[in-house]
């Protein structure tokens, strides 16, 4: 998710009007006030730089901002700037993302939850991206404009996704590595392709914007270099790449593969393809799955085991990747899956076809 890429301290949202700081972030909030909002990023020219505040507030708070100096790729990554700071006031609970947005605001922190406050707050934050040239950030209140606008972004969000999703791991000459888990993790990178997000969930165009807006230091771009296999995800300069990174550790990649040099898998992952020799296939279990998987081991434990290091019959994957056309195309795919976990269910069953997913319930059973 890409609030993750948000580093704390290349941000400046202070203020005066509301106590805000990243030791609330976290913070639930069980009594409060719930208000109702949408996030909304869009490139654009600006005359007068400010905040807005459209209607009058009551249950609903939109955020909307137009900013100068930006792609339509950055301006994703600056949507996930509300939950960063907003996150950070205090009594403040910022629940949801894009369309759906609710915020709990505890009864102590309601008299300084404004309008006025909270668009200052977005202004600073957003201002003090280096990239971003002029902006205007407009809070709508106004319930008729509220619904407007978050059909809009809801559409706006749609043809994103869609884009992302077209694009190739060959289209590009750069790959995306991410060193954050390297504090815990001495020789850890992952890697982010157009094709395979990270195992925490980080897509290729969010990586790129954050390098882009340069508001965090834990992405780097690599040459790809030649195409050794297709099939598997193997290229030549990634390969040397990784071997500088984990000094030697790992000396080559296939980044659609499980069996054979997988990629490594960060502190995060959502999820974990792992063999299961005796079915000569592949189990997924979720991150919130507690029961034993079918090799005898629970998620926790196969996860400790591999953290930071590449072992074969192993590899840690976000649920988007799941959704890639490239999901372990290495192995055979999804026709090599014999078993899931009940959350990973319920996601492929929103786009998978009914074949293989008939073929996957009879093969559950059978095990
Ligand atoms: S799991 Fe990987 S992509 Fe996610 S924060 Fe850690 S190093 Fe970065």
């Amino acid at each position: 998710m890409i609030e993750r890429f948000i580093d704390p301290d290349r941000i400046d949202p202070s203020s005066d009007c509301i106590e805000l700081n990243s030791v609330f972030s976290g913070e639930r909030v069980k009594d409060g006030k719930l208000i109702h909002g949408f996030e909304f990023v869009e490139p654009g020219k600006i005359d007068r730089e400010g905040v807005e505040i459209v209607g009058k507030f009551r249950k609903k708070m939109g955020f909307h901002v137009i900013a100068e100096g930006i792609s339509d790729e950055s301006a994703q990554a600056l949507e996930s700037l509300f939950s960063e700071v907003i996150n950070r006031m205090k009594g403040v609970e910022y629940r949801f993302r894009k369309d759906n947005v609710v915020i709990a605001v505890s009864h102590a922190s309601l008299k300084n939850f404004t309008p006025e406050c909270v668009g200052d707050v977005i202004f600073r934050a957003i201002k003090s991206v280096r990239t971003v040239r002029k902006v205007k950030v407009r809070i709508i209140c106004d319930s008729n404009e509220f619904e407007n606008l978050r059909e809009k972004a809801a559409r706006v969000h749609a043809l994103r996704e869609i884009k992302n999703r077209s694009l190739k791991d060959e289209d590009v000459n750069e790959f995306y590595l991410c060193e954050s888990c390297k504090v815990y993790l001495p020789y850890h990178a992952c890697i982010i392709t157009p094709e395979r997000p990270s195992p925490c969930g980080t897509v290729y165009s969010e990586a790129k914007s954050a390098v882009e807006l340069d508001i965090v230091g834990y992405y780097s771009p690599v040459a790809r270099g030649r195409l050794i296999d297709s099939k598997t995800g193997e290229y030549q300069m990634l390969n040397e790449e990784m071997r500088k990174r984990t000094e030697s550790r790992v000396n080559q990649v296939k980044i659609h593969s499980v069996l054979d040099n997988p990629p490594l898998t960060g502190n995060f992952a959502e999820a974990i393809v792992f063999y299961i020799p005796e079915r000569n296939g592949f189990g997924i279990a979720d991150r919130t799955f507690k029961k034993e998987t079918p090799i005898g081991l629970k998620f926790e434990d196969i996860e400790k085991f591999i953290l930071g290091r590449q072992i074969e019959g192993f590899v840690g994957v976000s649920f988007s990747y799941l959704r890639s056309g490239s999901f372990l195309k290495g192995e055979g795919g999804w026709r090599r899956v014999v078993w899931v976990s009940p959350r990973v269910y319920e996601y492929i069953s929103g786009f998978l076809p009914e074949s293989i997913l008939n073929e996957l319930r009879k093969k559950m059973f059978m095990g």
